[in-house]
């Protein structure tokens, strides 16, 4: 097993997975269980992560998650505050952690 990378969200990671399985690559979302936990602990060192089983497969996995990025209206991204870096859902308009407003 060998670790893609970490998905902003799980919503993101379940996508991203789905789509994995689809090419056949066979791949794990670690790090759920954090969600809803956050704590203390930085929001950027809990997220879900996507490990793939074969390392033959990370660039086949890496352009289909790029691609995914870049052409995928179907899930809106989630935006980083300006002010406070806290991540924030796209359907908040302001920072709910200090008041911010997004840019766009
Ligand atoms: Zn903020």
């Amino acid at each position: 097993m060998i670790r893609l990378l970490r998905a902003p969200n799980m919503m993101m990671a379940q996508h991203w997975a789905n789509l994995l399985e689809q090419a056949n690559i066979s791949c794990t979302v670690h790090n759920q269980y954090l969600q809803g936990a956050l704590g203390d602990i930085p929001t950027d060192q809990c997220g879900p992560e996507i490990w793939i089983e074969h390392a033959r497969d990370e660039v086949q996995a890496n352009a289909l998650i790029d691609q995914s990025r870049r052409g995928s209206t179907s899930v809106a991204p989630n935006w980083h505050c300006p002010a406070c870096e806290e991540w924030l859902e796209p359907q908040f308009a302001t920072c709910w952690n200090c008041g911010a407003s997004r840019e766009s």
